[in-house]
């Protein structure tokens, strides 16, 4: 799958937000986009006067998206089918769906410190759903669905620190996470107050339906 792995911090600056890419790092100082909120290149600051069109929005909202939950374009498009194809509304459909992406769930429950490590802890198979391994990040959770740190990975100093700082900053309402156990709950599915980030889900449905 093709996926932008170098220089994330100018992905922030590109779409001028922080996507919060690199897990601490992005609640620093060292925050590259604190530093430069402007576009990455040469005439980077002259393009924050650059009036963009309806199109340029919408395109850039949905590159935004894209960016924060690092998919590729082609997942992107599969999710925009599937959220216009359920009950309720395609904007809100899309982001619950991105949001109950294993990876994703492994993230918000404070596994791992951004999306790409949860990730990559997924394909390694660190977690057992409802029991059974699952290393498909892709994997989309449900009500119930249990999500567990496999024991052999359980004494890593680095997954209890996660934890303890995910728990200060709070697990979204429509998860539960037992600390002792490595144990994380699916209790609903998350609704669009979950989704705090500034997204306008509207263009993305918007950019893909023309
Ligand atoms: Fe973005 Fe800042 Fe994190 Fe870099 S450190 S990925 S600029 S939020």
């Amino acid at each position: 799958m093709a996926r932008y792995t170098a220089a994330r911090c100018r992905l922030c600056r590109r779409e001028g937000i922080k996507l919060f890419l690199k897990g601490e790092r992005c609640y620093t100082d060292k925050c590259a986009f604190e530093r430069r909120s402007y576009p990455p290149g040469q005439h980077g600051p002259v393009q924050l006067r650059v009036k963009l069109s309806d199109y340029g929005i919408r395109l850039r909202e949905k590159q935004k998206v894209k960016r924060i939950y690092s998919i590729s374009e082609k997942q992107m498009r599969k999710y925009y089918d599937m959220a216009i194809n359920m009950t309720g509304q395609a904007g809100h459909n899309l982001l619950q769906l991105l949001e109950r992406r294993l990876d994703n769930v492994v993230y918000r429950l404070g596994f791992a410190p951004s999306r790409i490590q949860a990730r990559q802890m997924v394909n390694h198979g660190f977690f057992l759903i409802n029991g059974q391994p699952v290393d498909i990040p892709s994997y989309l959770v449900k009500i119930g669905d249990t999500i567990e740190l496999k024991e052999k990975y359980r004494n890593l100093p680095q997954i209890s620190e996660n934890l303890e700082v995910r728990l200060q900053k709070g697990i979204p309402s429509w998860l539960e996470l037992e600390i002792e156990s490595f144990k994380g709950r699916v209790k609903a599915l998350p609704t669009r107050e979950d989704i705090t980030m500034p997204i306008h889900e509207s263009y993305i449905i918007e950019f893909y339906s023309k």
